[in-house]
C-alpha cells in the first residue's frame, strides 16, 4: 500500500541547547507513525537553520550523518521564523506528500501529529494545530496573543484562533502557496487564503525545553502589525471613517462658534483650542503613519527580492572550484 511521505519542517535559530533534546523526539515520532503504517518510511525531518550564530548548523549536520531521516538546509543569514518555515516548505513541496511545520523548542505537542496525519488520511489538505490550554505561557503573553487575534479579526484578517505555525499542509496545497509571491510573509494569514479542505486539531502548549524565546514584545507587535497590513486594508478605511467623524464634529463646532460670534459673544477657552489641536495633530500623524506603512510595504514588494537564500543542504556536498596550481 502506498503511504504518504511526510516531511517535518523545523525552523531553528540559535537552538544549540534545545536541538539535541527535541531531534530524537521528532525521530521517534516519525518511527511510530511509520510503524503504525500511517506514513512512508521515506519520511524526513527537515531542519532549517535560520542563520544561527551558535552551533545549530553543525548539530544539524551531525544529526544528518547519524540518521538518514534527519536532513537540513541552511539559510545564508537570519531572515526570521516565517521565512525559515517558508524556505523549508518550498524545499519540501516537490519531494513529499505532506509537511508538518513545528517549532524546535518542544513547546508544540509532537503527539498531535498522529491526529493531524489521521485528518489528512480522512481527506483534509490543511490541519491547523490549535492551542487548547496556554497556562504555561505568562498572563501577559496570553493577554497580548488574545488581543492580537481579536484585533486581526476586526481588521479583516482571517486567522485561525490560537493557531501559530504548527500545521500540516499537503504538497497539493503547497504548490498553490508557492504562487503567493509576497515578500512580507505571514503564513497564518496566507495559508487559509489558499483554500482547500481544512480542519483543526487541539493540543496543549508546553514550556520551552531549553533556551529562551526569540519573540519579545517588540517582535510580537511587529508580527501583529505585519499580519494586519499584509492581509487587510481595513486600517485605511478606518482612518477615513475617523476623519469623516472629526470633520462632522468640526463642522458643528464651527457653526456654533460663528453663531456665537454673530451674536457678539466670543467662545471662551484657550485650553479647549490647544486640546483640539493636539488631538487632531496626533490623529493626523497616526493616520499618516498607517498610510506610510502601506506605501513602504508596496515599495518593498515591488523589489521582488528573494524571500530566502539557501546556502547549504546536508545532502549536497559543498562545492568549491579551486584551480589546480
Ligand atoms: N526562529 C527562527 N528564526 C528566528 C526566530 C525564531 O527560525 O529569527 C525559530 C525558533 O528556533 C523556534 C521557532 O522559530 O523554532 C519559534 O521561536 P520561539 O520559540 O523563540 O518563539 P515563541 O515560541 O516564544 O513564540
Ligand atoms: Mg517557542
Amino acid at each position: 500500500m502506498a503511504r504518504p511521505i511526510l516531511w517535518i519542517v523545523v525552523p531553528c535559530y540559535n537552538e544549540e541547547q534545545v536541538l539535541p533534546l527535541t531531534a530524537p523526539m521528532f525521530l521517534q515520532k516519525v518511527q511510530e507513525l511509520t510503524d503504525g503504517g500511517k506514513i512512508s518510511k521515506n519520511s524526513r525531518i527537515l531542519f532549517v537553520n535560520d542563520g544561527s550564530a551558535d552551533k545549530t548548523w553543525s548539530i544539524i549536520r551531525e544529526l544528518a550523518e547519524k540518521d538518514e531521516h534527519y536532513i537540513g538546509i541552511c539559510q545564508s543569514r537570519n531572515r526570521g521564523h516565517q521565512n525559515a518555515v517558508l524556505a523549508g516548505l518550498m524545499e519540501a513541496k516537490d519531494r513529499c506528500d505532506i509537511t508538518i511545520s513545528i517549532d524546535c523548542d518542544g513547546q508544540d505537542d509532537i503527539n498531535a501529529m498522529d491526529r493531524m496525519v489521521d485528518e489528512y488520511l480522512d481527506g483534509a489538505e490543511i490541519v491547523y494545530g490549535v492551542r487548547a490550554k496556554r497556562d504555561t505561557d505568562s498572563f501577559f503573553k496570553r493577554f497580548t496573543a488574545e488581543t492580537f487575534y481579536k484585533l486581526m479579526k476586526t481588521l479583516g484578517a482571517d486567522v485561525v484562533f490560537n493557531h501559530a505555525d504548527y500545521r500540516l499542509i499537503s504538497a497539493k496545497v503547497l504548490q498553490h502557496l508557492a504562487d503567493f509571491e509576497e515578500v512580507n510573509i505571514f503564513l497564518r494569514g496566507m495559508v487559509p487564503l489558499v483554500g482547500f479542505k481544512s480542519t483543526t486539531v487541539s493540543y496543549d502548549r508546553a514550556e520551552r525545553l531549553a533556551g529562551k524565546s526569540h519573540y519579545p514584545l517588540r517582535k510580537m507587535l511587529a508580527l501583529a502589525f505585519n499580519g494586519i497590513t499584509s492581509l487587510s486594508v481595513k486600517p485605511i478605511t478606518l482612518i477615513t471613517a475617523i476623519g469623516a467623524g472629526f470633520s462632522f464634529i468640526g463642522l458643528i463646532l464651527m457653526i456654533w462658534a460663528v453663531v456665537k460670534a454673530i451674536l457678539g459673544q466670543t467662545v471662551a477657552g484657550w485650553a479647549s483650542t490647544v486640546c483640539i489641536v493636539c488631538l487632531l495633530g496626533g490623529i493626523q500623524l497616526i493616520s499618516m503613519g498607517i498610510l506610510g506603512q502601506y506605501i513602504g510595504k508596496t515599495y518593498l514588494e515591488t523589489k521582488h527580492r528573494p524571500r530566502y537564500i539557501i546556502s547549504a543542504r546536508t545532502w549536497e556536498a559543498e562545492t568549491r572550484h579551486y584551480l589546480e596550481d
